[in-house]
């Protein structure tokens, strides 16, 4: 019925309607009217069959069989009849229709059904078809036993050509009826189809045009109250799905934007473990190219905790949480959460920048109770011996003495070293301001001036009167004290100490440079970590407490600057060069 379009459809129903309709009441009538002709057609047979008889009876003697086929004859011709006498036996004794000398070759006519029920019951009738004069008759018999002729039927055969063709009449009249109702049902059910056909399309074509998002399209159908019922509720439906999908895409583009915005990778996993979308940093994390859509975690992470954390969460745990090292440096928490209508959802957290925090402040910890310990043991021991009233007077008490002051200055170094670092990292960038170099360095020069000329080192001052940077002028003289005190501590006596300054298009890049003892490559790289020193008991007895180089990188770092070490410096085979650059004062670049 699907591919049987809607105006067949329609004119095949209204086929089935007009011929069950027509066609069975017809078949009844027709029945009946058959039944009727035929009942009219036996009784006018018998009528003619006692008018026939009341002749016979009427007529004198016949004299022999011939006399009476004359009769028959004769009065067949005027009524149109086939009259005919049987005998007893059955054999034909007369006949209208039928010339005498060939009567006495007709079959017996015992056996004629007509002729059995008449002798039985005095008369009878029979409709049938008739081969000796080719066409349909109704017979009708009747038991004769007549004084003027021999006893035995007589029968008349009346031709059924009227009834026929008053049932042919009818039939043809009902054929004639039924095929201007057929063309009519036909038209009509075209003309019905066409006008349901067009609002039908319209309905179609609007539907399909919903489909295909095109929601402006209005349906407006006036064919009955139904249809402008269906099109109003269409073109409601249409308005509606139109809302829904606009909320559902605003939904979705502020999702979208929430997901690309987050700094946390997020990746949906569908039922089958397979990757259903991600965010930008997601793809940024996993190094997708040129997506992760359709991926398992495992190839894209190649990380089996991953995989195995995906699997446990697919398979009905609620949540997971996890810390999982992608390569050296990146540390993620990543976290999983079951979705119940089937996948999940995974959250890459970057913890690397905690996790290092939290390695360097226990570091730092470590380093600090490591360097107190040693000059506290110290103390404490010397204190101890102390303690003994006779050892006091001795003359080793004073040199005990002195190493408990020294180790409390060592201690107390140490302290100021971490108070001036952990001021430096709490100071903020904003609080820079344009300041002259020159001067922070000549106030450094004066702090180590002492030492200098302990060690009898000359301090060559290269820089210009006035060098203006963008900086913290206690954290500059902070960084030339520093460096300079390294410098003379690491210099051996009648060297020079050079500072220097160059001007760059943004910046000033100054030098601190020695002819000391220099420093191997391969303590380069960390000599401006906490506490770290090259000779450790050496830079102790000195009063070193490793921090210097540290406070060093804080302050330059905290201006907005950088600093470095090259040893020994360019051209040069022995010494070091500390290298540091500060922004230029604004006023200065202008
Ligand atoms: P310290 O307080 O021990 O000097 P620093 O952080 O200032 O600590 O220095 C770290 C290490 O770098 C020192 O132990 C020292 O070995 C080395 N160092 C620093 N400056 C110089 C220099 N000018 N020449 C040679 N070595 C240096």
């Amino acid at each position: 019925m699907k591919s049987i379009r809607f105006r067949t459809q329609l004119m095949l129903s209204f086929w089935l309607v007009v011929i069950l309709a027509l066609c069975i009441p017809a078949y009844y009538m027709y029945q009946t009217l058959e039944k009727d002709i035929y009942k009219e057609a036996n009784a006018n047979a018998f009528t003619q069959l006692n008018f026939i008889h009341w002749q016979l009876q009427e007529k004198s003697v016949f004299e022999n069989n011939q006399d009476l086929d004359q009769w028959c004859k004769k009065v067949g011709r005027q009524l149109d009849y086939r009259i005919t006498v049987i005998a007893a036996g059955g054999r034909v004794i007369a006949d209208s229709d039928v010339a005498y000398d060939r009567i006495a070759a007709l079959d017996n006519h015992a056996g004629r059904e007509e002729i059995i029920n008449a002798r039985k019951s005095g008369q009878a009738s029979n409709i049938r078809y008739s081969i000796t004069l080719g066409r349909k008759l109704i017979y009708a018999a009747k038991n004769i036993n007549l004084a003027n002729a021999p006893s035995g039927v007589l029968r008349i055969a009346i031709p059924l050509s009227t009834v026929e063709s008053r049932l042919e009449y009818f039939s043809r009249q009902f054929w004639g009826i039924l095929l201007v109702i057929f063309i009519f049902s036909t038209l009509l059910s075209l003309f019905l189809a066409r006008r349901l056909e067009k609002p039908i399309l319209d309905i179609i074509l609007a539907a399909t045009a919903i489909g295909e998002g095109d929601y402006e399209k209005k349906l407006d159908i006036e064919t009955g109250v139904e249809f402008s019922q269906l099109s109003a509720g269409i073109n409601d439906m249409s308005g509606k799905i139109q809302q829904n999908i606009q909320q559902i895409i605003e939904q979705k583009q502020e999702l979208e934007a929430v997901l690309e915005g987050m700094v946390e990778g997020v990746m949906l996993l569908d039922k089958h473990g397979k990757i259903k979308a991600t965010n930008e940093a997601l793809t940024w994390i996993a190094k997708c190219v040129p997506s992760c859509v359709g991926r398992r975690p495992m190839e894209v992470f190649l990380n089996p905790e991953i995989q195995q954390a995906c699997n446990q969460v697919l398979e009905g745990t609620d949540a997971i949480k996890l810390k999982v090292a992608m390569d050296n440096e990146t540390v993620y928490e990543v976290n999983l959460v079951n979705i119940p209508e089937g996948g999940a959802v995974v959250v890459f957290h970057d913890i690397s920048e905690l996790v290092r925090l939290e390695k360097i402040r226990q570091d730092f910890v470590a380093n600090v109770s490591h360097e107190l310990r040693t000059p506290l043991t110290s103390i404490k021991g010397y204190a101890e011996t102390l303690q003994d009233k006779e050892f006091r007077t001795s003359d080793q008490s004073e040199t005990f003495v002195k190493t408990i002051v020294k180790n409390a200055d060592q201690m107390s170094n140490i302290v100021n070293d971490l108070l001036e670092l952990t001021k430096l990292q709490q100071r903020k960038k904003n609080r820079l301001s344009a300041i002259d170099a020159s001067a922070c360095f000549s106030s450094a020069c004066e702090t180590c001036m002492p030492m200098s000329n302990e060690k009898k080192i000359s301090i060559d001052n290269r820089l210009a009167e006035s060098v203006s940077v963008m900086g913290d002028t206690n954290s500059l003289i902070q960084v030339f004290t520093n460096l300079l005190d390294n410098a003379i501590a690491h210099s051996p006596t009648d060297t020079t100490i050079t500072v220097s300054a160059k001007t760059g298009p943004e910046a000033v890049t100054f030098s601190v440079a020695d002819e000391g003892s220099g420093i191997s490559q391969q303590h380069q790289g960390r000599i401006f970590e906490r506490f770290y020193r090259v000779d450790k008991e050496r830079s102790r007895d000195s009063g070193g407490t490793g921090l210097g180089l540290s406070i060093c990188k804080n302050a330059v770092t905290g201006m907005g600057g950088k600093i470095w070490v090259k040893s020994p410096p360019d051209g040069l085979s022995n010494g070091s060069a500390f290298y540091f650059t500060l922004n230029k004062a604004v006023d200065y670049i202008s």
